[in-house]
């Protein structure tokens, strides 16, 4: 496996090889949910950039940031299977922020407003700033995301369109533990008494989805409340239902419309976030 830590390095690498490039951007302590995004990108590229760096700029809690796990030895066992054409850039914040270690502002038509941009104030600000670096220095053909971090998908999609660097980007499903429990590299800060409560919140959004034609988003809501607070291991930090186009929270559901709906819950200090689409149909019980 070629380990980079400097963007130049890449481009004189790659400089005389003219051939597909995928980009898997992640913050490393890899899971399934990471690997499947590197699967895919293997498949439709000649070359896969995986890049491991814990952006500062998108923790708006110090805290998050120095208990993020971290474990490069493991990452790289697990990339081995796609070492012939894996190149893994694992950068100094200098290589991405050469100036400042700082967020740039930017504007995504409120896509940025709701959910984790209101829980999580400058969160997509810092994303935004590093993935605008990634892509104008790495200058991948494709760039592989998870269903998972669902706001922030649509956040790159429209900073993809106003940059304008014609990268495509790829939605990869969410990957799930048996138990239902979104894989997520902050699993491994979980107690065990919080792991095992942890699936409570998949095994709710599965139940509400069952129920989706019956319930309006207020019981959906007070469902999820109710069975988030009969754990003693969780808390709930936000539930909403929004509209898959604008994202902005709603109570009322329009017949025709896509809708997701989108949860964090705090475990300890440990922040689990979840998202389901709620299947399209042509009518919806009124709230
Ligand atoms: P992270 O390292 O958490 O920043 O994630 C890097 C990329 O992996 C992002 O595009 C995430 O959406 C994606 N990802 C994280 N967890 C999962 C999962 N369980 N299933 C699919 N993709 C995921």
């Amino acid at each position: 496996m070629l380990v980079f830590t400097t963007h130049t390095e890449i481009h004189s690498f790659l400089s005389d090889k003219k051939k597909s490039v995928g980009l898997v951007p992640t913050m490393g302590a890899l899971h399934k949910g990471h690997i499947s995004l590197v699967e895919i990108a293997a498949q439709e590229n000649e070359w896969v950039i995986v890049s491991i760096f814990i952006n500062p700029t998108q923790f708006n809690n110090p805290e998050d940031l120095a208990n993020y796990p971290k474990n490069l030895v493991q990452d790289k066992i697990a990339l081995s299977a796609y070492d012939e054409k894996l190149i893994l850039y694992v950068p100094e914040p200098e290589d991405l922020y050469p100036e400042k270690l700082e967020s740039k502002e930017y504007h995504f038509n409120g896509l940025e407003k709701h959910m984790e941009g209101a829980f999580r104030p400058g969160h997509f600000n810092g994303v935004a700033t590093v993935v605008e670096a990634l892509f104008k220095k790495l200058i991948p053909n494709r760039a592989y995301f998870g269903e998972k971090d669902y706001q922030q998908l649509q956040i790159i999609k429209a900073l993809n369109k106003q940059l304008d660097l014609k990268i495509k980007i790829v939605e990869c499903p969410i990957i799930r533990e048996k138990d239902g429990l979104a894989m997520s590299s902050r699993n491994t800060l979980l107690n065990p008494e919080q792991r095992e409560a942890a699936p409570v919140i998949f095994k709710s959004l599965k139940e509400i989805k069952f129920h989706q034609t019956q319930w309006s988003v207020s019981e959906m809501e007070a469902f999820f409340q109710a069975s988030i607070e009969r754990e003693s291991q969780l808390k709930l930090d936000y539930f909403y239902v929004a509209k898959t186009s604008d994202l902005i929270p709603t109570y009322n559901l329009e017949a025709g419309m896509t809708y997701r709906i989108f949860v964090a819950v705090f475990a300890g200090k440990t922040r689990l976030i979840d998202t389901v689409e709620l299947e399209k149909k042509n009518t919806f019980t009124p709230c």
